[in-house]
């Protein structure tokens, strides 16, 4: 298969291989519970199924799993064969409605954050049927929803399809408004997804990489990105054959891979898919970043995920682009001809202004993680406070408004929305500021913090819900207003004075910028503790309750897993260190000091006035750094036997990980990066930062 058009989509059971081998009737009834949730009753359901599983046959598949997100942050999935024993001792190939709608997997070790007693062993998954079952290997997959016994979401990608649910129920309110009649409304994504790739040998040397995904230790290279000739560069022809194969893997399961380049930083790169539904974006960016990592395997690379695998050099984010459209295809965020088209556009701009302002805290806490935090406020992405960038045109527009003056100076008549045009933006003069965290471009939004090893699902979630509260607001001031342009005007004009304080233009990565971020009092949490807080405060639980997206139990479930998490990532890290000193590092420096010693030794019994500078002086050096080195892991060791009498609950032990582990950790690995430096190569352990940054040749 070597047409692309012909390849792609072609491990999927999508709209097209169903009409082609459903019968109309069940057709129908799939593609009415795609669109509006309709269930499928289970005569249909069974047609279904069996309909899928001669397909995935026929395309070499012989088991099927229901394919779930846990709150692990990686993809679930257990296999069941589709043979079924008939009773003269032969088998049939079988698979039922019920199979394919609902499945049982045992969900007990699973983070479920208290959600799920123990003797509720049982989790339940179910079928998402508008996101398409593909084939993976001799799997037939289906992407299902993972829920407790008593029904609370115990996955990433329920409360996402909720949130979904709820930004289409507000935004109808609102289109209704302007008399748009369209049945549903859907926000997309595009996520950019970043990544390295090392040399899979050197990566099985080093034990930092293979437990936590990024480097503990390890000096500069005398080479790091400061000549930028690595971004956009021509692609070596070994990383070439890892893309070209994953795109075709891509496009075979219908993921519509567009976009790859060199990044910033040696060994980076970026792929970004076309846009499409949010909750099938989520799927697709989870199976993308899987099949990264096996086919990187393949061409005897490792593709490194991690949000900052090496100090010093560029970490890797995952832009989340996000858009409303209809059902028609009609971007809301896109400003239209007429002035009714763009009242409207305006007045779905104020509501993400709006959000945006409003859940500053759980935008943040939606990208927080042990890892992002290396990441954010290090001149290389956002900061760790939230704002939003629209560019000068459209905050003309805004201050025009909000200011009662004439937009653009020439004729001297107020801005009024419903009665005049927005000007068209070209759409690259908006997309200049790289360092903001939120940034408009053009017809669609750019949310720049997320890390690159995280779901999208969870920002998702938190912008949809935070957006359909905003547009809940707008509908519930406007329905029913005898002049609605009147009451349109006043609302986007009030929005648009409380909430200006969230609108930044300028550099983002500026000290000064920081300092007035905290005069506008915005919120500044600088790390995954510092704002996982704010997670269960009244506000943030009624936002999520009031729209059915996740219950207080939940959401105390998800506060208590992401602490869990960062604590226990760390400690992993920790651990790691101290291993990887005692048992390599630390024997490594005594042998090329004993080497030296006895160089001395032997140096001087040959010729009594030999000089030995060079030979003391590292032997004095590196066994002061040697005695500096034990004595930190010691410190390490005895930060984390700590743990227990920090207070126990999982806030306090999270931030004693940051306050004392994270500090033990940095100062053992300065040490450690001292001593590497200065140490014959033959001696050192692990390869080092320039092999592995421009290893892959
Ligand atoms: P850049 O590198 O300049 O940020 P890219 O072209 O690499 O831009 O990525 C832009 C991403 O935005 C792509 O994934 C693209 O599909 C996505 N995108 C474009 N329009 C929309 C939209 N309406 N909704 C969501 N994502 C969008
Ligand atoms: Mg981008």
């Amino acid at each position: 298969m070597n047409n692309v058009s012909e390849m792609f989509g072609s491990k999927v059971f999508n709209s097209a291989t169903m009409k082609e081998r459903l019968p109309k009737e069940a057709y129908k009834a799939v593609q009415n519970a795609i669109k509006d949730g309709s269930r499928l009753d289970s005569g249909v359901a069974d047609v279904v199924a069996n309909s899928m599983k001669d397909w995935a046959i026929e395309n070499g598949a012989t088991h099927f799993t229901h394919w779930f997100q846990p709150m692990t942050g990686v993809t679930a999935e257990k296999h069941d064969s589709f043979i079924s024993p008939t009773d003269d001792g032969h088998i049939i190939m079988e698979f039922k409605g019920k199979e394919l709608v609902q499945g049982e997997p045992d969900a007990s070790s699973f983070p479920s954050g208290g959600l799920r007693a123990t003797f509720e062993a049982r989790g339940y998954t179910a079928w998402d049927p508008t996101s398409y079952a593909f084939i993976k290997g001799k799997t037939l997959c289906i992407p299902t929803a993972f829920c407790s016994y008593g029904g609370e979401a115990l996955d990433k990608k329920t409360p996402l399809l909720r949130s979904m649910e709820a930004i289409n129920r507000q935004a109808l309110r609102v289109l209704r408004l302007f008399g748009n009649e369209t049945t549903s409304v859907k926000t997309t994504v595009g996520p950019e997804q970043e990544y390295f790739l090392v040399d899979r040998e050197m990566y099985d040397k080093r034990p930092d990489l293979l437990y936590t995904g990024r480097t503990l230790y390890g000096a500069k290279p005398p080479k790091g990105q400061e000549l930028d000739d690595h971004y956009f560069g021509t692609i070596k022809s070994r990383v070439a054959a890892f893309m070209n194969e994953l795109n075709e893997e891509l496009w075979k399961l219908g993921i519509l891979a567009k976009t790859e380049h060199n990044e910033v930083a040696p060994a980076q790169h970026e792929l970004a898919p076309i846009f499409t539904t949010t909750n099938i974006a989520a799927d697709h960016n989870q199976i993308t970043m899987e099949l990264m990592q096996r086919i990187a395997k393949k061409h005897g690379l490792v593709c490194l995920l991690h949000e900052k695998p090496f100090a010093g050099v560029n970490g890797s984010g995952k832009h989340n682009n996000w858009s409303i459209s209809t059902a028609e295809g009609v971007n809301l965020l896109e400003p239209g001809d007429t002035p009714h088209e763009n009242a409207q556009f305006l007045l779905f701009l104020c509501a993400v202004i709006k959000a945006v302002d409003d859940y500053q805290d759980l935008l943040r806490i939606s990208v927080a993680s042990a890892g992002n935090d290396h990441r954010l406020g290090a001149n290389e992405a956002p900061p760790a406070v939230v704002s939003m960038f629209l560019g000068d045109e459209l905050n003309e527009i805004l201050e025009s408004i909000d200011n009662d003056e004439s937009y653009g100076g020439k004729e001297k008549v107020q801005m009024k929305i419903g009665v005049h045009v927005l000007p068209r933006f070209p759409k690259d003069s908006t997309d200049r500021n790289r360092t903001s965290p939120f940034a408009f471009t053009g017809n669609k939004f750019e949310f720049r913090m997320l890390g690159s090893a995280a779901s999208v699902s969870g920002v998702n979630m938190v912008l949809n819900t935070a957006v359909a509260e905003s547009l809940k607001q707008f509908a519930d001031e406007l329905e029913g207003k005898e002049n609605f342009n009147e009451a349109l005007h006043d609302l986007i004009k009030r929005v648009i004075r409380d909430h200006k304080r969230i609108i930044f233009n300028g550099n983002g990565y500026d000290d000064a910028w920081l300092a007035e971020a905290e005069k506008r009092g915005l919120l500044n949490l600088k790390t995954t503790p510092d704002c996982l807080p704010y997670y269960i405060s009244e506000k943030n639980a009624k936002l999520f309750s009031d729209h059915k997206v996740l219950s207080e139990s939940e959401l105390h479930a998800r506060y208590e897993i992401k602490l869990e998490t960062y604590s226990k990532m760390i400690n992993i890290e920790a651990l790691t260190m101290v291993d990887m000193a005692n048992k390599d590092i630390m024997p490594a420096i005594a042998s090329f000091i004993k080497s030296l010693s006895e160089g001395v030794v032997s140096k001087k019994a040959a010729l009594p006035t030999a000089d030995c500078k060079y030979e003391e002086k590292l032997i004095a050096r590196l066994s002061t750094l040697l005695g500096v080195i034990s004595d930190r892991c010691d410190a390490l060791e005895k930060t984390l036997l700590g743990v227990i009498d920090a207070g126990g609950d999982a806030l306090a032990t999270a931030v004693y990980y940051k306050d004392n582990v994270l500090t033990a950790m940095n100062e053992l690995r300065l040490a450690v990066d001292e001593a590497e430096v200065i140490t014959d190569r033959k001696y050192w352990p692990y390869p080092t930062y320039g092999d592995l940054l421009f290893g892959v040749r």
